[in-house]
């Protein structure tokens, strides 16, 4: 998954981002197939051809609702406005928010293909490791892409990933260590199918 720390993601601008979603080409505040795969394949063609060979279904989306259950017995429903993207690697889904610029849905991509080519976790510590490692890749290629650091303390002064700075971050993370509390659903709003990824 990827939460804010994994791509910082922008306020839509305006009424035109709701209408433009990833199967659009001519729309400034919402990144296109087009334009994310020419960025990821400037250095990592290899995560196109996997989206390609595996059959990966990419979904852009408008946003996504959590359901928690409380201790109590309250249940309640919240918008997770921070959220860039997800993966489901049993149907091969992974979901993209549509109102980020390109470079960020190229990022997202990456990131969320890093969790879609690893096995699923059976543990909530493997789920966590794997979420810093799939972070620590994704800052290297942030890296290799000459992109900005995705936040303030995600490189070392001498410009590699700091791993203990993002190992730290998701283990005191709330989204991803609940306490008193627990995800009982998901769901997803404007969902729309994006084509155009593979060669036909
Ligand atoms: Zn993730």
């Amino acid at each position: 998954m990827c939460l804010s720390g994994c791509t910082p993601r922008e306020k839509p601008k305006g009424k035109s981002a709701k209408k433009c979603g990833g199967t659009t080409t001519n729309c400034s505040s919402s990144w296109t197939v087009e334009d994310v795969k020419k960025i990821i394949a400037k250095t990592d063609p290899q995560v196109i051809e996997a989206i390609c060979n595996g059959k990966i279904n990419i979904i852009s989306i408008e946003t996504a609702h959590d359901k928690w259950r409380y201790n109590d017995g309250r249940v309640e429903e919240n918008e997770i406005k921070g959220l860039a993207g997800n993966t489901k690697k049993g149907p091969k889904e992974i979901r993209i928010r549509e109102s980020m610029k390109n470079e960020q849905a190229a990022k997202t991509l990456f990131h969320e293909m890093g969790h879609m080519t690893r096995p699923q976790s059976t543990t909530r510590d493997e789920g966590l490791k794997e979420e810093i490692d799939v972070r620590v890749e994704t800052e290297e290629f942030a890296i290799r892409q000459g992109m900005l650091p995705t936040r303030k303390g995600y490189r070392t002064a001498d410009g590699k990933v700091d791993r203990t700075f993002i190992e730290n971050k998701i283990l005191k993370s709330k989204h991803y260590n609940p306490k008193g509390r627990r995800r009982i659903g998901r769901r997803y709003a404007g969902e729309k199918h994006t084509a155009g990824w593979c060669p036909p």
